[in-house]
């Protein structure tokens, strides 16, 4: 009975797809959860689904994208994060599903899988176009087209597999914007770095957590994952000092806020509007 009960109900996650998130990790040790909660949607006809990115400052920072389907998250990770640029065609590597309640969660991930920092970057909610209404369908056919209705992210875009041209077993896809009023140049990570949860940024979800961190700078395990995590406190605690020893270019310049808006008005320009080097 266990399987088609489960399939039927539609509250249940489902536990073989999620087979791969929890053999990755001891929730004894994570503070993620742990895939027990109730997806919001399952059978609704309502289209709209959640959708989120978590910007992900472990041994490489990078976006998690996810789109709510059948019940759990089905993930990327996007090492530059998206764009709003429709030139830009992002990498996203086809990670593990994951919980659904794991669309909220932002906080230090101490030790394991993904030790560092997750922050909720952008979240609200997705459809897919007409025509990719089928979204397993058109996920295993390796295309799917749909609009975003988040805090930073919205219109329309789409997801494509590269197939084997990636290199990456199949696991390669492109993020891409599609030309619509909501693309532009603006640098929108870059631009708009914070949490849409606690408005923070790296270094106020760690140091909420870990009010101590900024005096020790020493992580509480040892080991392996104790030298990843320094590591990581050294990496937010750069961040965090970089606005105050450059003043001058600080991201939060006022003339240059004015500009921004105005270019996200804008109607898609040319590329290089605003230099990348923000990154380095
Ligand atoms: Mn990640």
């Amino acid at each position: 009975m266990g399987d088609m009960a489960e399939k039927r109900r539609p509250g249940a996650v489902k536990g073989a797809k999620l087979a791969e998130y929890k053999a990755k990790r001891d929730f004894s040790k994570s503070p993620e959860p742990s895939g027990r909660g109730a997806p919001s949607t399952g059978a609704s006809k309502d289209p709209t689904r959640f959708f989120c990115v978590q910007k992900h400052l472990a041994s490489h920072l990078h976006y998690d994208f996810r789109l709510e389907h059948d019940g759990v998250l089905v993930s990327w990770a996007v090492p530059k994060g998206p764009s709003l640029n429709p030139a830009d065609k992002r990498l996203a590597m086809k990670v593990e599903d994951h919980p659904f309640d794991y669309g909220e969660f932002e906080g230090v991930i101490p030790e394991g899988y993904g030790a560092g920092i997750v922050l909720l970057w952008d979240r609200g909610t997705w459809e897919p176009e007409p025509g990719f209404e089928n979204v397993g369908k058109s996920l295993a056919k390796g295309e799917l087209k749909f609009r975003l209705n988040g805090v930073k992210l919205k219109g329309g875009w789409v997801i494509v597999n590269t197939g084997s041209r990636g290199g990456g077993e199949g696991r390669s896809w492109l993020l891409i914007k599609h030309r619509d009023e909501w693309a532009g140049a603006v640098d929108v990570v870059s631009r708009f770095p914070t949490s849409v949860k606690s408005d923070g940024d790296f270094e106020d979800i760690l140091a909420q957590e870990n009010p101590d961190v900024w005096d020790s700078h020493r992580p509480a395990k040892g080991g392996e994952a104790g030298e990843m995590f320094q590591r990581i406190i050294e990496k937010a605690l750069a961040l965090k000092q970089a606005p105050a020893a450059k003043a001058p270019r600080a991201k939060k310049a006022p003339a240059k806020k004015s500009l921004a808006k105005k270019s996200l008005a804008k109607k898609a320009p040319a590329r290089g509007a605003r230099p990348k080097s923000r990154a380095r």
